[in-house]
């Protein structure tokens, strides 16, 4: 999913001549002429896609707070609480709303072990509930996957191997369920078509009418998602 062109904000106006790009309240705003080919801004908006990326995380780094710092973690729409208390062992248990994170008083480094704590317990949750989803999600579109996997992706959400393995990144237990759901039909479709094609697109919009959203906003919150 990482080659997709970022999502802008387009605006015709009889006045112009040419095609600007502007980076503003962290999102990409494209004035075109009048009639402008939409090919034409989306081939310009792939070239400067560097450009684009560099100066939409800056803007976004420096307007959100880290959440561990916060010690509040997200969890779809919820927000977990975390207690933190000294003991002789390593672990993690959920109590409602709360996240305890028992912490060995041994421990050199205790920061480190919160965020390994914190991710495996993401990653727990993570198979569950992609393993259900993708149960869910695959009965109505008559497909059926091989396995399910849940990964440590640095760049990207997802995967589909020929196999028909999926892999989704856990990260996105931190997004709204509709966003990662929207994950789960792209990565299905994907066993349909390796590719993203119009006849993919057509196929995950067929299942999923909030996809154009959901690539919106993760473009819009990958910055903070990661530990
Ligand atoms: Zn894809």
């Amino acid at each position: 999913m990482s080659s997709e062109l970022p999502a802008y904000q387009l605006k015709f106006s009889a006045r112009r001549r040419s095609v600007q790009l502007k980076i503003q309240s962290g999102q990409l705003w494209v004035s075109a002429p009048t009639g402008c080919d939409l090919q034409f801004i989306q081939q310009l908006i792939q070239q400067k896609k560097d450009w684009i990326d560099k100066h939409l995380s800056q803007q976004q780094h420096t307007t959100e707070p880290g959440w561990l710092a916060q010690r509040q973690i997200p969890l779809f729409d919820d927000k977990l609480e975390l207690k933190i208390v000294q003991d002789t062992v390593n672990q993690f248990s959920l109590d409602g709303d709360c996240l305890w994170l028992q912490l060995s008083n041994r421990n050199k480094n205790q920061d480190k072990w919160i965020e390994k704590l914190v991710t495996e317990f993401y990653l727990q949750q993570a198979k569950l509930w992609f393993e259900q989803e993708v149960q869910l999600q695959q009965q109505q579109m008559s497909l059926s996957s091989r396995e399910v996997r849940v990964c440590n992706f640095k760049a990207k959400w997802g995967s589909c191997d020929s196999s028909g393995a999926l892999s989704f990144n856990w990260r996105l237990l931190m997004a709204p369920a509709w966003v990662a759901q929207y994950v789960v039909v792209h990565e299905l479709a994907h066993l349909v078509h390796m590719n993203h094609s119009k006849s993919f697109w057509a196929l995950v919009s067929q299942f999923n009418q909030d996809a154009a959203k959901a690539r919106l906003w993760l473009k819009q919150n990958q910055h903070w998602m990661q530990l």
